[in-house]
C-alpha cells in the first residue's frame, strides 16, 4: 500500500514520518508527525487522526498511544495516524477554530486547495489521507470550556457508505451513537466554507466510511477518555478484520474490572443532535450534567449578567441526553451552550 505523501511504507514496522500538508497557506507549516504500522499481513486501510480541534488533548494522546503500541506482527493491514491535524490551534491553546484564519476545520471539509488556511489543510487532509483508506476514525472530545459524555457520530442513510459507517460506529463502543443526515451546525460567525461539512461527512461524500468519535474535555487529559478512544480504535481494527484473534490485547495500563464494566455498556443510537445557543453575553449556570436526561420544557439553566440579574431562561426543546456542555462560565450572545441528542 503506498500514500505519495509518505515514503514507501515497509511491511510489518511502524514508521516516524514528519510531513508537510499542500497548499500555500501551509508552505511555512511546522511539519505535522504522522505514524504508519504497516501489518505483517495485507489488509485494509484505517486512517486515524486527531487534533481537528487543538485543545481536544483525549484524543490527540489515543492517537499518540496507538502509535506507541500498535504492533504491526499482529496487525493485517496498514493505520496511518495522525495525532494533529489542526497543530496551530494546539500549539497556541486555541478552541475551535484555527487561529491562522480562525475558521472551524469541521465546518470545511473537504476543503478547498484556493481557500483559507484551514479549506486547504481540510482539503489536503482528504486527499492526501482519507481518499487512500478504506476507514476513517476522527478523534475528537470536548474543547477546552467544554465537557461531554463519549459518544460517536456518523451520516444517516441506506446507502452502502452510511451502512458501513453505522457499523464502524456501533463496534466502536460508546455509549451513544448518533447518526444524522444534515450538518450538525451551520456555519456561525464567519462565512460559509468550501463544503461546509464535517471530517466524517465529507469522507463519506466520497465513498469512505467514517465516523467521528468524541471522549474527554475541559482542557485535560482523562485517563479514562484516553482508554476510551484507544479501544474504540482497536474494536474498529477488530470490526475491519485488521486483527485476527479477538484475544489480542494492546493495552495499556488499565484495570481488568474497568474494561468488563466499559464492555457491558450498550450504545443508544439517536438521530436527532440539537444544539442551544444563547441570545444574550453573560454568565452561564448550567442545571444539567452531561449524560443526564432532560425533558422537553424543562429549564436546563440561566444566563445572568454581572449584577446577578436572570437575562434569559435556557429550556430544553427536546427530550434527549445532554451530549456536551459548555462548562466555561463566560457566555457570549450566540454563543453555544450544549448539544442534546434524541432518538
Ligand atoms: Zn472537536
Amino acid at each position: 500500500m503506498h500514500l505519495p505523501i509518505l515514503d514507501e511504507l515497509k511491511t510489518d514496522a511502524t514508521q516516524r514520518h514528519l510531513i508537510k500538508l499542500p497548499g500555500a497557506a501551509l508552505a511555512n507549516d511546522e511539519p505535522r508527525p504522522v505514524i504508519s504500522v504497516a501489518g505483517a499481513k495485507p489488509g485494509p486501510v484505517l486512517f486515524v487522526n486527531a487534533g481537528v480541534h487543538g485543545g481536544e488533548y483525549p484524543a490527540v494522546e489515543a492517537v499518540i498511544r496507538l502509535g506507541k503500541t500498535l504492533d504491526p506482527k499482529k496487525i493485517s493491514g496498514t493505520v496511518i495516524l495522525m495525532p494533529v491535524l489542526n497543530l496551530p490551534a494546539f500549539r497556541t491553546r486555541t478552541p475551535f477554530v484555527c487561529p491562522i484564519d480562525n475558521v472551524n476545520p469541521n465546518r470545511v471539509f473537504p476543503g478547498d486547495p484556493r481557500g483559507s488556511y484551514s479549506e486547504q489543510m481540510t482539503h489536503a487532509c482528504i486527499n492526501e489521507f482519507v481518499l487512500h483508506a478504506d476507514a476513517y476514525v476522527d478523534l475528537h472530545g470536548g474543547d477546552i470550556p467544554e465537557a461531554l459524555v463519549p459518544f460517536v457520530i456518523c451520516r444517516a442513510g441506506n446507502d452502502e457508505v452510511a451502512k458501513k459507517s453505522k457499523a464502524i460506529a456501533m463496534a466502536f463502543g460508546l455509549p451513544y451513537a448518533l447518526t444524522v443526515s444534515k450538518p450538525v451546525q451551520p456555519s456561525k460567525g464567519h462565512r460559509a466554507g468550501a463544503g461546509g461539512l464535517s471530517s466524517y461527512a465529507a469522507a463519506a461524500d466520497k465513498g469512505i466510511p467514517a465516523i467521528l468519535a468524541e471522549a474527554g474535555g475541559a482542557g485535560q487529559m482523562q485517563q479514562e477518555a484516553i482508554e476510551l478512544l484507544v479501544d474504540g480504535v482497536v474494536n474498529v481494527m477488530r470490526h475491519l478484520g485488521m486483527i485476527d484473534d479477538a484475544n489480542v490485547e494492546f493495552q495499556i495500563s488499565k484495570s481488568k474490572a474497568n474494561k468488563t464494566a466499559r464492555n457491558a455498556v450498550a450504545t443508544t443510537v439517536l438521530t436527532k443532535f440539537e444544539w442551544l445557543y444563547t441570545k444574550s453575553t453573560g454568565v452561564w449556570y448550567p442545571k444539567v450534567a452531561p449524560g443526564d436526561a432532560v425533558r422537553g420544557g424543562e429549564q436546563i439553566g440561566t444566563v445572568g449578567d454581572l449584577f446577578g440579574d436572570t437575562l434569559e431562561e435556557i429550556v430544553s426543546p427536546v427530550n434527549g441526553v445532554v451530549l456536551f456542555l459548555t462548562i466555561n462560565p463566560s457566555v457570549l450572545e450566540n454563543g453555544l451552550l450544549m448539544g442534546i441528542g434524541a432518538e
